[in-house]
């Protein structure tokens, strides 16, 4: 672990070589440096060296029973961390790499147990952006790269969000900007005899039923398919993802009326309710409109909620339907109904 965090801004279109190579050579070194994926910042750290991948559970907080998702940069090298690669994960790879899906398999003897917590597979997935595959390309070796912030907050889309939660606790942060998707990767278990989604993600259960049949899905977020939205599987608990100020959703616009507001709070609306009429002191309200919108902000809007003098967030939640799936399982990991007495609010 270092004293200062270094941070290195380099464009995502053209990423400055001699960047990429002094960052490659930190993780050959086994230190950790934080990088955009589509989906959020991850905190990587060479998969095949034990100590290095210490260093992130570490500097995150992370319960040693969370297991890592490793980044490659090809086909070739994600099949070298596992142990089988069956039809289906070439069906999958073919059709969505490199793109925003982690898939559950087997791992290799080139996997140590740490990063696996233990368990005997490995989620594995080619980042879309060009930092990304050019920094584990000249590094030549997998990086398991969960996201770069402290455990159980929210996933940084912002280089500035990894400073925040990380600085002085781990090497470098190449800043490319802000995240494309904004949302962490869909996770699809194949060691299971019906693949089963451990965690929801921009490429939706339809998007891979599609290609490859009937799937399981874990839900947080009820949803008509799944209206008791059981937990848990591993590494995945119901609170995650969670702002430090206390977060509520409320589900009928209409109880918003009746809400009483405390001073310095926040709305967040998701989808296009019609809202009744809210206080004039209500000065913070963030509208998110359509699903693609809300993935690419929603963590930003909160992480702003979280630095200012936020004292309450509240949530209004978009509808149950597939468009807005994903998002619905977030709020419902960052937040409590607002009549949860737990909720406090
Ligand atoms: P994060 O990288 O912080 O977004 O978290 C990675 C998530 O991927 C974990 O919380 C797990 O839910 C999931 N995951 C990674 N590897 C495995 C695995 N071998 N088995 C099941 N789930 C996994
Ligand atoms: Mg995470």
């Amino acid at each position: 672990m270092s004293r200062t965090t270094q941070v290195i801004t380099v464009d995502p279109n053209r990423p400055d070589p001699d960047a990429i190579e002094y960052a490659a050579e930190l993780l050959r070194r086994g230190k950790l440096v934080a990088f955009a994926t589509e989906t959020v910042y991850g905190l990587g750290a060479d998969a095949t060296n034990p100590e290095a991948v210490a260093r992130i559970f570490e500097a995150k907080g992370r319960p040693s029973f969370n297991p890592l998702i490793v980044h490659a940069d090809s086909t070739a090298m994600a099949r070298s961390c596992v142990a089988e690669w069956p039809e289906i994960a070439e069906t999958l790879a073919l059709h969505f790499w490199p793109g925003p899906l982690t898939l559950v398999l087997p791992r290799s003897a080139i996997i140590p147990d740490i990063v696996t917590a233990g368990q005997a597979t490995v989620g594995v997935r080619i980042p879309r952006p060009l930092v990304a595959r050019d920094l584990i390309e000249r590094t030549s070796r997998p990086i398991a790269a969960p996201s770069a912030n402290r455990s159980t907050g929210i996933s940084p889309t912002l280089a500035s969000h990894v400073l925040e939660d990380l600085d002085g606790r781990i090497d470098l942060i190449l800043n490319s900007g802000q995240t494309d998707v904004g949302l962490e990767s869909t996770v699809v278990d194949l060691t299971t005899r019906q693949p089963h989604i451990l965690r929801p993600g921009p490429i939706t259960a339809n998007d891979l039923e599609r290609l490859v049949g009937p799937l399981r899905v874990h839900e947080v977020a009820p949803s008509s398919a799944n209206p008791s939205a059981p937990m848990t599987s591993p590494g995945q608990s119901a609170v995650h993802y969670a702002p430090r100020t206390r977060t509520v959703r409320v589900d009928d616009p209409d109880d918003l009326a009746r809400f009483t507001w405390p001073e310095s709070a926040a709305l967040v609306v998701l989808g296009t309710p019609h809202l009744p009429s809210l206080p004039g002191s209500l000065t913070q309200r963030f509208h998110l409109a359509d699903p693609e919108t809300a993935a690419h902000d929603l963590y930003v809007v909160l992480h702003q909620c979280d630095t200012s003098a936020t004292s309450l967030i509240v949530i209004l939640p978009p509808p149950d339907s597939p468009e807005w799936h994903t998002i619905r399982d977030r709020i419902w990991r960052a937040s409590r109904p607002w009549n949860d007495p737990s909720s406090g609010a």
